[in-house]
C-alpha cells in the first residue's frame, strides 16, 4: 500500500527534486496534503471564447481571431504590435519582449486564441503579452473547469503549480483523504464530504459562483476552514486535558485572612467581584490545576479577585507568585499587596528585571525559603534562578500580552513534583467571544461584568490638533477646578526612544503655555524609581498635569484624575485606546478623554474614532476592533504565531466559531477521528511539543 498524501513528500512527484521541493519549502508545503491543501487564490475563466466587442478593460479572458496587421513599432520603447479581429470588434496585442522566429510567425491571416488582460491602450483596448495558440482548422476544446491560480513565490510559478496541484489530485483520486467529519454532522450542517471540496477548489466548473468563491464563502471552502477550526479547538482541549491530568494542590479557604482583608477594604465587593472569586475559590479548592481566564473591563475591580486568591494560597500555606507585563503596573501591585497584606503578617517579595546586586538577592532567597508568601514581578518571574518554595498559585495579570507557550512555560515553571500550581489569569481587553473560543479554549472563563458603583461614564470627544490652543486652554480650566489631567504622547513608528523623546518635548511645551501648573513626565526609559516618583506625586495631587507615553496603558489608577488627552490616538488600536481611557472615570466626578487626532483620517481611522466616542463598553470594542483589524492586531503579535491557519480565517469565518463548540460536542462520539483531525492540521505536536 502507498504511504498516506500526508506522510508523501513533494519529491515523490514526477519532476520534484530538492530544487523545488526548498521552493515549495517557501510555501510550507512538504507533503501532497500540504499541496491539496494549497488553494487557488483566484480563478481564471478559459471556458468559453469571449466576442471581442464586448471587452471591457480588466476583462481577463480568452478570445480568438485573425491577425489583421503585425508590425514593429519603434517608439519609446521598442514593441511587437498585431491588431486582431473577430468579427464583432479588434484589438492590439503587445510584445514588448519578442524574438525573431515569433516575430515571423504572427504574420496577418494567421488565427490566433489569446488569454491576457485586456487594458485600455493608445488604440482601444489592447493586451500585453498575453498567452497564445495558433487555431489551426481543426476545433480546439476550451478549458472545461475554471483555471486556479495560486499563492506563488520566487521561481515558482503558475504552470507548475497547476501540474503540481493536478498530479496530487490524480493520488487524491486513487488513494483519498480520510473523511473526519461523521455523516451526520456534515448533513446537518450541509458540508461537501472532505475530497470533493478538494477536487472542487482546485478546478471549479464554469458555472460556478465566482463571487462566492473570491469571498471564501463556497461551501467547499467552508468546509476546509470549519475543519480546521474544529481542529484548533481540539488541539486545545487536548492541551487542557494534558494539563488536568496532572494533579494540583488543594487550596482550602479557611478565612483566616481573606475575612480580615476584606474587612479592611474601604468598600464592599460588587456582585459581579463575589460571583468570579467565589468560582476562582471553588476551583482552587479542587485537585487538578485551575486555568481561569477573567475577563474584566478597565477599573472592574480585577486586583482584589486576584488578592482573593493569592490568600487563599497563602491560608494553604503555599506561596502565590503575580505577574505583570511591564514594570510600571508589577510595581503599582506590589504597592496595593503590600499595603493590604503586610498588616496581615504576610510578607510580599518584590522582582523585575532591573533590580540587581544584593536587593535582588534579598528577594530571591526569601522567595526560596519560603519566608515571602507572596511574589509579584514582571516576566523575571520566568527565569531560571527565580525557585519557589511551594508555589501554589500563578496570577498572570493582562494576560492579553502573553500567548499560549508563555502559558505553558510559567505552568512547568511553578511544577512542583506531580502537581502543578493554579493559574489565573486576568484580562482588561475584553476578548471577543468568538476569538475566547478559538485562542483561549484551554481556559475557563470568568466575566466581571459590572463596575464598582458610583463611577460616572467618560464622555469622549474627537477633535483635530489644529485645535490644540483649545484644548490647552480646557486643561488649564479643568486643573484650575482642581481635577488632575493625563497627556498622552503615541507612539511614533514604534520607536520608544522617539516616544519618550516626544514626550519630553511636549512637557515643555505645555509648561510654557501653561506656568501656572505642576506638570510631571512619565515614559518609559526613566529609571522605575524616577518613575515611581513622579507616578507618586501625581497620585498624591502634588502634580496637575503629567505627560506620558503609552507606559500608563493598563492598570495606573489614580481616582482623581478626571481628563485624558490623547495625541494621535488614531495610531493605537481601540484596544489599547480603551486602556487608556480607562485611566480616567475612576472617581465620582464627570471625566472627559479628547482624542487630538492629526488630520487627515482615513475612512477606518475617522471609524475607530467614532467607536471611541460612542461606547464604553469594552466587549463592543473588542468586536469592532476585530472588525476592523482582524485577529492577528486584536491578539497581538505573540498570540497569532499559534494562529496560523492554512485555510480558515477568523474574521471571515467568524459564525464558523461559533458552531466549532456545537460540533466538538457531537464529535465526542467518534474520538478516533480527533487525533487525526489535530494531525492533520497542526501537525504532530509541533505546536505544544513542550507539554
Ligand atoms: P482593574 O480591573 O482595572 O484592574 P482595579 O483592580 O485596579 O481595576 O480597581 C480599580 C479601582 O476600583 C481601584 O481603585 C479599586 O480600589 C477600586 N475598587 C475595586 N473594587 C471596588 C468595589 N467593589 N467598590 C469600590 N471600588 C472598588
Ligand atoms: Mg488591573
Amino acid at each position: 500500500m502507498s504511504a498516506a498524501l500526508a506522510e508523501t513528500p513533494v519529491t515523490d512527484l514526477k519532476g520534484v527534486g530538492t530544487a523545488l521541493a526548498l521552493k515549495l519549502e517557501r510555501l510550507s508545503i512538504h507533503t501532497l496534503q500540504d499541496l491539496l491543501f494549497h488553494l487557488p487564490l483566484r480563478y481564471q475563466d478559459r471556458t468559453r471564447i469571449v466576442p471581442i466587442g464586448s471587452l471591457r478593460p480588466g476583462d481577463e479572458c480568452v478570445i480568438e481571431g485573425e491577425i489583421k496587421l503585425a508590425d514593429v513599432k519603434q517608439g519609446k520603447r521598442r514593441s511587437l504590435l498585431c491588431r486582431i479581429q473577430d468579427g464583432t470588434g479588434s484589438l492590439t496585442l503587445r510584445f514588448f519582449h519578442f524574438n525573431a522566429a515569433q516575430k515571423n510567425s504572427l504574420k496577418p491571416g494567421l488565427r490566433i486564441r489569446c488569454f491576457g488582460e485586456a487594458r485600455p491602450g493608445a488604440a482601444g483596448l489592447e493586451m500585453v503579452h498575453p498567452e497564445y495558440n495558433k487555431v489551426s482548422g481543426d476545433f480546439v476544446p476550451v478549458a472545461e473547469n475554471l483555471t486556479p491560480v495560486y499563492p506563488a513565490t520566487e521561481g515558482l510559478h503558475q504552470t507548475r503549480l497547476r501540474s503540481l496541484a493536478s498530479q496530487a489530485l490524480s493520488r487524491l483520486d486513487s488513494q483519498g483523504l480520510q473523511e473526519l467529519m461523521p455523516d451526520n454532522v456534515r448533513q446537518q450542517w450541509q458540508l461537501p464530504e472532505l475530497n470533493e471540496a478538494i477536487r472542487y477548489l482546485h478546478n471549479p466548473p464554469a458555472d460556478v459562483d465566482q463571487h462566492l468563491l473570491l469571498d471564501g464563502k463556497h461551501p467547499a471552502q467552508r468546509r476546509l476552514a470549519f475543519e480546521e477550526l474544529l481542529a484548533h479547538h481540539f488541539s486545545l482541549l487536548k492541551l487542557r486535558d494534558k494539563t488536568r491530568e496532572q494533579g494540583a494542590p488543594v487550596l482550602r479557604p479557611s478565612g483566616e485572612l481573606s475575612q480580615p482583608f476584606l474587612n479592611a477594604l474601604p468598600f464592599p465587593l460588587t456582585g459581579a467581584q463575589q460571583r468570579v472569586s467565589a468560582e476562582v475559590a471553588k476551583d482552587l479548592n479542587s485537585p487538578y490545576p485551575m486555568l481561569r481566564l477573567v475577563q474584566g473591563d478597565v477599573g472592574s475591580g480585577k486586583t482584589v479577585v486576584a488578592a482573593l486568591a493569592a490568600l487563599q494560597a497563602v491560608e494553604s500555606g503555599l506561596q502565590a507568585a503575580v505577574m505583570a507585563p511591564t514594570e510600571i503596573l508589577a510595581e503599582q501591585h506590589f504597592n496595593n499587596f503590600s499595603a493590604w497584606l503586610e498588616p496581615l503578617g504576610i510578607k510580599v517579595a518584590w522582582l523585575a528585571g532591573k533590580l540587581k546586586g544584593k536587593q535582588r538577592q534579598s528577594q530571591l532567597d526569601a522567595i526560596r525559603s519560603g519566608e515571602a508568601r507572596i511574589v509579584v514581578g514582571t516576566h523575571a518571574l520566568f527565569q531560571e534562578e527565580v525557585v519557589f518554595d511551594d508555589l501554589g498559585l500563578v496570577v498572570v495579570d493582562e494576560q492579553h500580552r502573553f500567548g499560549v507557550h508563555q502559558r505553558l512555560s510559567l505552568r512547568e515553571k511553578g511544577r512542583n513534583g506531580e502537581l502543578s500550581p493554579h493559574q489565573l489569569i486576568m484580562t482588561a481587553t475584553p476578548i471577543p467571544r468568538t476569538l475566547t473560543m478559538s485562542a483561549y479554549a484551554d481556559l475557563d472563563c470568568s466575566i466581571i461584568d459590572e463596575l464598582p458603583p458610583g463611577r460616572t461614564p467618560v464622555a469622549t470627544v474627537v477633535i483635530g490638533d489644529e485645535r490644540r490652543q483649545q484644548v490647552i486652554e480646557r486643561v488649564r480650566a479643568a486643573c484650575n477646578d482642581g481635577r488632575q489631567v493625563y497627556w498622552v504622547c503615541t507612539l511614533i513608528e514604534e520607536s520608544e526612544a522617539l516616544q519618550c523623546q516626544a514626550a519630553e518635548v511636549t512637557a515643555e511645551q505645555l509648561a510654557e503655555a501653561l506656568p501656572e501648573l505642576r506638570i510631571g513626565l512619565v515614559h518609559g526609559r526613566m529609571k522605575p524609581a524616577e518613575k515611581a516618583e513622579v507616578m507618586g506625586q501625581f497620585k498624591a495631587a502634588e502634580l496637575d498635569l503629567l505627560v506620558a507615553t503609552t507606559v500608563i496603558e493598563v492598570g495606573v489608577d489614580v481616582p482623581n484624575a478626571s481628563v485624558m488627552i490623547i495625541e494621535n490616538p488614531e495610531r493605537l488600536g481601540l484596544a489599547q485606546l480603551h486602556q487608556l481611557r480607562g485611566r480616567v472615570g475612576r472617581g465620582s466626578v464627570e471625566s472627559f478623554c479628547v482624542l487630538m487626532y492629526h488630520a487627515p483620517l482615513s475612512k477606518q481611522g475617522r471609524e475607530r474614532l467614532a467607536v471611541m466616542r460612542d461606547t464604553t463598553d469594552g466587549f463592543k470594542i473588542a468586536e469592532k476592533d476585530l472588525e476592523l483589524r482582524g485577529p492577528g492586531e486584536v491578539l497581538g503579535t505573540r498570540q497569532t504565531g499559534m494562529m496560523q491557519f492554512k485555510i480558515a480565517d477568523l474574521q471571515r469565518d467568524a459564525d464558523l466559531l461559533s458552531r466549532v463548540k456545537h460540533v466538538a460536542g457531537q464529535m465526542q462520539g467518534y474520538p478516533q477521528h480527533v487525533e487525526p483531525m489535530i494531525r492533520r492540521w497542526l501537525g504532530v505536536g509541533e505546536e505544544y511539543g513542550n507539554v
